[in-house]
């Protein structure tokens, strides 16, 4: 089952890459990218001044029934659901289709000091993450595992980058 990346106003084509390359050294499955027609002006709270991630994700369901595989969305936009301040992601349970923003993930929004290799770790970390929940996983309570939870950036950074042997095996052709 392949594994598809479609960015949705993500525009730093190196990050990208370096994902994509990550995720190949790891995954057995294809790592593709597609385009998904989806306006993200349709689903941003002028309250908030954030995009409602919840809708997004039904929007993509409904543009991805032929697609066989996992499909991830990224963005750099922040994101949000009703109940909480931020999301970095939000994921289906069991399901084909997550949503990642990286907003939250630079550094500079803490610092105001930006940090290439620091976003590059914390990216996989999240895409893994939700990932891990498409794939039925639940959150984990090792801290060197990538599913444990990590509502702030702390836990983010203090979380190991790879799945537990536990979590590991629900996920399909995972290398490491
Ligand atoms: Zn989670
Ligand atoms: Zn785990």
């Amino acid at each position: 089952m392949d594994i598809y990346l479609a960015p949705l106003r993500f525009y730093n084509t190196l990050l990208l890459q370096n994902l994509i390359t990550e995720l190949s050294k790891r995954f057995s499955a294809k790592i593709r990218v597609i385009d998904l027609d989806i306006n993200l002006d349709d689903f941003f709270s002028i309250d908030r001044k954030q995009y409602f991630s919840t809708q997004i994700i039904a929007e993509a369901i409904k543009l991805t029934d032929n697609i066989d595989g996992k499909v991830i969305m990224l963005t750099d936009v922040d994101i949000f659901v009703p109940v909480l301040t931020f999301i970095f992601g939000e994921a289906q349970l069991n399901g084909k289709h997550a949503l990642l923003s990286v907003c939250r993930l630079h550094e500079e929004f803490y610092s105001g000091i930006s940090n290439d290799n620091l976003l590059l770790e914390r990216t996989i970390k999240e895409f893994l993450h939700e990932l891990g929940h498409c794939y039925g996983l639940r959150h984990c309570i090792d801290w060197d595992c990538v599913m444990h939870s990590s509502p702030g950036i702390e836990e983010v950074d203090i979380k190991g980058s790879s799945f537990c042997r536990n979590c590991i095996s629900k996920i399909e052709g995972y290398k490491y």
